[in-house]
């Protein structure tokens, strides 16, 4: 088997004047795991099941292992885990779920796809969790799920989001999927309520080849749901054995299932999840003492102080700038790739016009709609890479004073 032809994007002379960075690449690294991501695809071919096989069941038990989840359900993106473990916690038809109004579309549309109805709450503006009174404040008769989004480098207030789904009678699902790694006083996110996710997106903290996610979860009845509607409804597919698969469709489920050459690629990078996570909080370090003090910036990322013992995981590394649409076309004509985390508040988004919310509803998710530009983080980019985003960031101020 050749490896994948590879780009030399990523590491370009970083003495050129236009030195190049993309958005996200994964070239370099890819080259350097390709040996053990093809032993790992050899024994699929051998064993000649591509979808559904005996590598995904291998992955969920490294995953499940890594997490501490009672069980980790391998599944096809982190979308429709989120739909899937929506439904396998008892989601009713009309059921309202608060969720924040700053986060991934999916974390709303999972929700309507699920049969739910999504309610939005603002979030704390430096965290960009879900706020804790904004929640208490959308909770009705009809709330039966909160949906806490722990976004870029740390998790939402749990103890707190915790404290309020207790009071209320509410189920807590963690929409995990960029969470790779973080912990709340020792439990991995996505473990402190029913159930959590994770994505597998190529730029995600642990990126498959392609799209790939999983549920995470410590409930047997939730995990065994879960594995059924990845396959089409058929109880019995739960958890590394596909002989006791049932032929009966128990509930009408989909077809979520991850592909074994995902699971190779997740399971190699699982085994270096550790260094990955390291060198990008260095990266991320590197920038904050490069952009503190520039001008034009509001906010660099902040990691809230809390009660629980947290680590952060720089998945993202989040700014806010005053002028972000200018900023990010000053640098994408110097070969700078930026990301716009999130363009819409959520309430704002075409797919929701229904529920009638105004500009003004969530004034801390406007804003950090306004502001947010999200910098290249990945392995793979160089200190040198760094410093001329950063050189830029400052050119563009100086510009903007002159
Ligand atoms: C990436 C992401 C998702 C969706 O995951 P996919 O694997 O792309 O379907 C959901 N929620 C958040 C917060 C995400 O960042």
């Amino acid at each position: 088997m050749q490896p994948i032809a590879l780009t030399e994007r990523g590491r370009t002379d970083p003495s050129q004047a236009a030195l190049p960075v993309p958005f996200f690449s994964q070239a370099v690294s890819f080259e350097r795991i390709w040996p053990e991501v093809e032993r790992h695809l050899t024994e699929v071919t051998g064993r000649g099941k591509y979808s559904h096989g005996h590598k995904v069941a291998e992955f969920e038990r490294a995953l499940a292992g890594y997490t501490g989840a009672r069980h980790a359900v391998a599944v096809n993106s982190g979308t429709d885990a989120l739909v899937l473990l929506l439904r396998a916690a008892g989601l009713n038809p009309g059921d309202e779920v608060v969720v924040p109004a700053f986060s991934f579309v999916a974390s709303a549309s999972s929700v309507v796809l699920a049969g739910g109805r999504p309610v939005f709450a603002d979030i704390d503006p430096v965290g960009h969790g879900l706020d804790p009174a904004s929640v208490a404040a959308a909770i009705t008769p009809r709330t039966r799920f909160v949906m806490p989004v722990h976004l870029f480098c740390q998790m939402a207030d749990m103890d707190a989001l915790s404290a309020i789904a207790t009071d209320n009678g509410l189920t807590v699902v963690e929409d995990s999927a960029e969470a790779i790694g973080m912990r709340w006083n020792g439990r991995h996110a996505g473990l402190l309520g029913a159930g959590g996710v994770l994505s597998f997106f190529p730029s995600k903290t642990l990126g498959a080849l392609g799209d790939a996610g999983a549920v995470l979860t410590d409930d047997d009845r939730i995990a065994e749901t879960v594995a059924a509607l990845r396959h089409h409804g058929r109880f019995g597919a739960t958890l590394g054995d596909f002989r006791k698969i049932s032929t009966q469709t128990s509930m009408p489920g989909q077809n979520s299932k991850m592909d074994d050459i995902q699971a190779a690629v997740l399971l190699t990078k699982l085994g270096r999840l550790g260094a990955d996570i390291a060198r990008r909080e260095e990266l991320a370090e590197a920038y904050t003492e490069r952009l503190t003090g520039a001008p034009g910036i509001l906010r660099l990322p902040t990691v809230v102080p809390r009660d629980a013992a947290t680590n952060p995981v720089y998945y993202v590394y989040l700014i806010e700038v005053e002028h972000r649409d200018r900023l990010a076309e000053f640098l994408a004509r110097r070969g700078i790739g930026t990301e716009t985390y999130y363009p819409v508040p959520l309430h704002r988004q075409p797919c929701f016009a229904e529920f009638g919310l105004l500009e003004g509803a969530f004034p801390h998710a406007e804003a950090a709609c306004r502001h947010a530009l999200a910098l290249p983080l990945y392995p793979d980019l160089t200190m040198e890479q760094v410093d001329y985003v950063c050189a830029t960031i400052r050119a563009f101020a100086e510009e903007e004073a002159a």
